[in-house]
């Protein structure tokens, strides 16, 4: 819950502005400011005050707590010009809510926290446990000192400015070793540790041998990313407690599953238990990985039989493949998703004349693996190569990246044992609609007219189809120097089942800066003023030019007049 502050008039207004954004984030603290700040320090995560930033420092000063728990503060001025993240710019989320309400007021954020102000990711904000050195490390990494980067384990983290040879390290282990001096540990999610217990296995027993088996391992707890067994031991109190008491997930799998997992110590008492011959060491194996502690029992003070196993593993590591729409061109047209996404990789793969529409908004550090035009499928299997490799990898396409573009080679080359992440972008389609007017306001198709993968004689059909149906066609890839005959070709089809003034909109690179466009009709439309930075649609039979600007109408009503009327019952 974000508490909204106010004192004066022009502050009530901008504070009421956002309260009726978000309704179900925001509460309203009417009181006198003192009491209000107060109030919604204690009650809620965030603060928004519209007050000066100097009133707010003296009012929360006897309120400050610790980092971690304090809410986040931001402040807005009078004029409602600047959007300051005054407190918990991290751990409170001040810095974000700062572009989040300076997004919707208008104002400028103002963010000071030193990592985000330079765009490297702070070392807290990666989302592992750390430990170490951080304020120096991270001075370092901002001072532009070199920082090497050690990673024992691969993992999918945005990219990390590094030298090979710095005087300050990060490393990303999961082995319980202690940090140099001028060192951050990184702690991975990357262990599993399969349990197995009997009946009533109290939970210290079940916890006592997990700590035992990470210390004898020289593996850190902060790495363990779940505990697992079999689903017939998911409510076993003791299990649950251990889970608990880790701070981590229990995942559970069926016998059956277990029962197929390959292991070295199988036996014969849980097959009789339970129906497969190694719970710990297979449930520890079930996603896959590598087998760090074999099995082994607890031991009881009181000498009776052991109640409880475990058995540790490091799962693989699962890179991440963000397959990225830049949209057609304009920096406003990139969703906030896609450029999260552009920095949360450390690796880049694109055309290089797409990877140059975004170099800015890269994070330093990032390796940017960019190609000339064609080389279409190895740029797929690059992508897709690095994320197996354990990295966070960002393939970029314009416009949709599922459109005519990089998505379909790159997932078709990849297999289950890497994440996925699509990012939906502006395609031109819509890009170039939304110039023209509405021409997509009934149903339409993309048609690329680009027989370079496809034969003419199927492109042909299609296009066949889409006069015969009277559907909107939007042509992508319409001509080039060496592909001149097509959309004449084409277009003479749409023409045997449309009026010569149907009208067809051709728009030269949507929302870039030499960006044109122009209504014309079937009957005139001039195949030489269209080339491969253009895209090309005809109207249906309905379609119109209404004042400069192409509308097809959404359906039966508006064509009443000229039609025999709607079908019974259409509305
Ligand atoms: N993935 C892209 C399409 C790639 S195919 C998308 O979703 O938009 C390349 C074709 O797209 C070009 O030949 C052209 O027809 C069209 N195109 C891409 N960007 C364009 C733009 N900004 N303006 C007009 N047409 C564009």
């Amino acid at each position: 819950m974000i508490g909204l502050i106010s004192a004066t008039a022009a502050g009530a207004a901008a504070r009421d502005r956002l309260a009726a954004a978000w309704p179900d984030r925001t509460r309203v603290y009417d009181a006198g400011a003192g009491e209000a700040v107060r109030a919604a320090f204690a009650e809620c995560e965030q603060l928004v005050c519209f007050l000066a930033t100097g009133a707010v420092v003296r009012l929360l000063a006897p309120l400050l707590g610790d980092k971690a728990t304090d809410p986040g503060v931001v402040c807005v001025d009078e004029g409602g010009r600047f959007a300051v993240s005054l407190l918990g710019g991290h751990g409170g989320g001040a810095n974000e809510l700062a572009r989040e309400v300076g997004g919707l007021l208008g104002a400028e954020p103002v963010v000071t926290t030193a990592t985000d102000a330079v765009g490297l990711p702070g070392l807290d904000t990666l989302g592992f446990p750390f430990e170490g050195a951080v304020a120096a490390v991270s001075r370092a990494l901002l001072d532009g000192e070199p920082v090497s980067l050690e990673a024992e384990v691969a993992w999918p983290l945005p990219a990390l400015p590094s030298s090979p040879r710095g005087a300050h390290t990060v490393r990303l282990t999961d082995r319980a070793v202690a940090p140099g001096e001028r060192e951050v540990l990184l702690r991975p999610p990357s262990l599993v540790v399969g349990v197995g217990a009997s009946r009533g296995a109290p939970a210290d027993e079940v916890l006592g041998l997990v700590e035992e088996a990470l210390r004898e391992a020289g593996l850190s707890p902060r790495s363990v990313a779940e505990l697992a067994t079999v689903d017939a031991k998911s409510d076993e109190p003791g299990i649950v407690a251990a889970a608990a008491r880790l701070g981590v997930p229990l995942v559970t799998y069926p016998a059956g599953e277990l029962a197929d997992v390959p292991v070295p110590n199988p036996s014969g008492a849980p097959l009789a238990a339970v129906g497969t011959p190694s719970v710990a060491e297979a449930a520890a194996l079930a996603r896959g990985g590598e087998l760090l502690l074999p099995k082994r029992k607890s031991v009881r003070a009181d000498g009776r039989p052991a109640m409880a196993t475990c058995a540790v593993a490091r799962r693989p590591a699962r890179g991440r493949l963000a397959v990225v729409g830049l949209g057609p061109g304009a920096r406003d047209l990139l969703t906030p998703r896609a450029t999260a996404e552009l920095r949360r990789a450390s690796v880049l793969v694109g055309l290089d004349q797409y990877v140059d529409q975004i170099r800015d908004l890269l994070r330093p550090g990032t390796r940017v693996l960019e190609s000339g035009l064609g080389a279409e499928e190895e740029r797929a299997r690059t992508a897709v190569a690095e994320a197996r490799r354990g990295h966070a990898v960002a393939l970029i396409g314009s416009g949709d990246a599922g459109v005519y573009a990089m998505a379909s080679p790159a997932l078709a080359e990849a297999s289950d044992d890497i994440d996925v992440v699509g990012v939906p972008g502006v395609t031109a389609a819509l890009a170039a609609g939304a110039i023209l007017g509405a021409p997509l306001g009934h149903d339409h198709v993309s048609i690329s007219l680009s027989d370079l993968h496809t034969p003419w004689e199927v492109i042909e059909r299609r296009v066949r189809a889409a006069a015969e149906a009277d559907i909107v066609v939007t042509f992508y890839n319409p001509r080039s120097r060496g592909r001149d005959w097509q959309l004449p070709q084409a277009l003479a089809i749409l023409a045997g089942h449309r009026d010569p003034a149907t009208p067809v909109g051709v728009v030269r690179n949507a929302s870039r800066p030499d960006e044109s466009s122009r209504l014309t009709t079937l009957g005139e439309l001039d195949p030489a003023t269209v080339d491969m930075m253009t895209v090309v649609t005809v109207g249906n039979t309905a379609t119109r030019n209404i004042a400069g600007r192409m509308v097809t109408p959404r359906g039966y009503r508006w064509q009443e007049s000229t039609r025999t009327g709607p079908p019974e019952g259409a509305r």
